[in-house]
């Protein structure tokens, strides 16, 4: 026998979220003199003082808004489904802290969409007086 030929089927398949716990290690140095020790830079967080990273904050973020999946669920989701403790206020104030972070982003934003419109309909204008 040999092939005839290939006959090809699609499915759709889904790799489900799954998190993740980064250490970040940190070293303190001292010496024998009794001088204060030193303790090695953190890589910088979104969020300094928090357990969150930009992707889980983004995660966040899209289900609330994007999916319409309040906070509340979202904190019974990841403690039920994967282990997670952390409570919608936790979340809450992460959004919060989040959107802060953004301002400069969203006021850029912003300021781009207003200079297009404007470029648009200057253009606009040039068009009706030719
Ligand atoms: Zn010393």
């Amino acid at each position: 026998m040999h092939r005839v030929k290939e006959i090809i089927s699609e499915q759709y398949d889904i790799v489900p979220a799954k998190f993740q716990v980064i250490e970040n290690v940190r070293f303190v140095y001292g010496c024998r003199c009794g001088e204060k020790p030193v303790t090695t830079a953190l890589a910088p967080f979104i969020l300094p003082k928090t357990q969150v990273t930009a992707s889980f904050l983004a995660t966040i973020a899209v289900q609330k808004f994007e999916d319409a999946l309040p906070l509340y669920r979202q904190a019974k989701i990841f403690k039920n489904r994967f282990g997670v403790p952390f409570s919608d206020t936790t979340l809450s104030n992460w959004m919060i802290k989040a959107s802060e972070k953004l301002k400069p982003f969203k006021q850029r934003l912003k300021e781009r969409l207003l200079e297009q419109y404007l470029s648009q309909k200057a253009k606009a204008k040039n068009k009706d007086r030719s």
